[in-house]
């Protein structure tokens, strides 16, 4: 049976060993050219047996133009292509025109064959196994690299992964926005994504879990970030390097860094986190201690309800949260300022906590106090996981 198809195949259309092979794809081991070579000798043996001639290999292949012929040459293609690129993994998909395709398909409807494997696939296996003969480097679904190959005209499209790295930022000077802002010379993640781009060699988008004021430090812990490097020329990276050369600084700290998918990013960045604050309170009219340690045990394990603060209106939703102030403590510092501890839900502005933001925000320090109330200073002591 095999012996019939391939012999009226042969006599359908000129074909290389490949493409017969192919017809029978799903049949036995090995590659479709051996397939291929060993349907023809039988073909041929069967052909002797009547005293026909042979169906040689033909030097033109009617169906894929001996587009096979071309791997060695693509793969050189692939190798300057992917130079001064470090990569340990690779994917191969290709680009067959339409006219090809379509001859294959009526081809295998003319002669009811279902055993057949469309040409791409082995094209793309075949040169992915030729490239990694000659470059050492591991096939892989999620690769590295991924080459889009158009074998007739020759085209090489190269795509590069990128690379996800979180990790945790202590910001430990005040007037440095969390990402560029008018007015200000650079920004957290100008700081942290110039050493990324200098060691990865590529663009850096930086996304924080949450942000703090341009005018508040940021303690502690750090706050989460996962910097994605963009086509980066390089993988393999001493980040414990890139995190001494952020560090340098002095302004910026980062801490904890580590490789991550983007999976895993996009669900760290979005987990809501506790936050331990300090602030320092202004009170113009004068607070007494007594007055400060009252406030802090009407706040503690309290629900805050807090519609969108005026100042930030134009970039945020108006709506009402409720957070709730899980800890808060005071320290009387004089007549016109005391310090407070707070452990919050993530997302409560705290300056507003403060001001009460004209109502805004109920209950708040001004009104607990009854009395005008500003946050003067404010520090993020650490980001509270789980
Ligand atoms: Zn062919």
């Amino acid at each position: 049976m095999i012996a019939e198809k391939g012999e009226e195949a042969l006599k359908t259309a000129k074909l290389c060993n490949h493409c017969l092979g192919r017809l029978f794809a799903k049949l036995g081991r090995g590659s479709n050219e051996e397939r291929g070579r060993a349907v023809r000798f039988v073909v041929n043996m069967e052909r002797s047996s009547r005293g026909e001639e042979p169906i040689e290999e033909p030097e033109h292949c009617e169906l894929c133009g001996n587009v096979f012929d071309r791997i060695p040459e693509l793969v050189e293609a692939m190798k300057s292509r992917a130079e001064g690129i470090e990569f340990e993994t690779f994917l191969v998909g290709s680009r067959f025109p339409e006219e090809v395709i379509t001859r294959e398909k009526e081809l295998w409807e003319r002669l009811g064959i279902e055993t057949g494997e469309p040409i791409n696939r082995e094209f793309n296996r075949e040169l992915g196994k030729a490239f990694a003969k000659a470059t050492g480097k591991e096939p892989s679904l999620k690769p590295d690299l991924l080459f889009i190959v158009e074998p007739y005209s020759m085209k090489i499209e190269l795509q590069i992964s990128s690379i996800q790295i979180y990790g945790r930022y202590r910001k430990l000077v005040r007037d440095i926005p969390q990402t560029p802002l008018r007015g200000f010379k650079e920004s957290v993640a100008s700081i942290i994504c110039r050493e990324f781009s200098r060691a990865f060699g590529g663009k850096c988008v930086f996304k924080g879990a949450g942000r703090e004021d341009a005018d508040v430090r940021m303690l502690g812990n750090g706050r989460p970030f996962v910097v994605e490097v963009k086509r980066p020329k390089k993988r393999r990276i001493d980040l414990e390097e890139v995190a001494r050369a952020i560090n340098r600084s002095g302004k910026v700290a980062v801490l904890d860094l580590r490789f991550t998918t983007s999976e895993e990013a996009s669900k760290l960045l979005s987990t809501p986190h506790r936050k331990e604050y300090l602030a320092l309170v202004y009170v113009e009219e004068g607070v007494t201690a007594e007055e400060a340690k009252n406030v802090a045990k009407n706040l503690s394990g309290t629900e805050i309800h807090q519609r969108t603060p005026h100042r930030v209106e134009r970039s945020r939703a108006d709506k009402v949260r409720i957070r709730r102030v899980h800890e808060a403590e005071a320290r009387w510092v004089d007549g016109r300022h005391f310090e407070l501890r707070l452990v919050t839900d993530g997302g409560l502005y705290i300056k507003e906590l403060i001001s009460g933001d004209d109502g805004r925000t109920s209950p708040s320090v001004a009104e607990l106090l009854g009395k005008r109330a500003v946050c003067e200073r404010l520090d993020v002591l650490n980001i509270l996981d789980g």
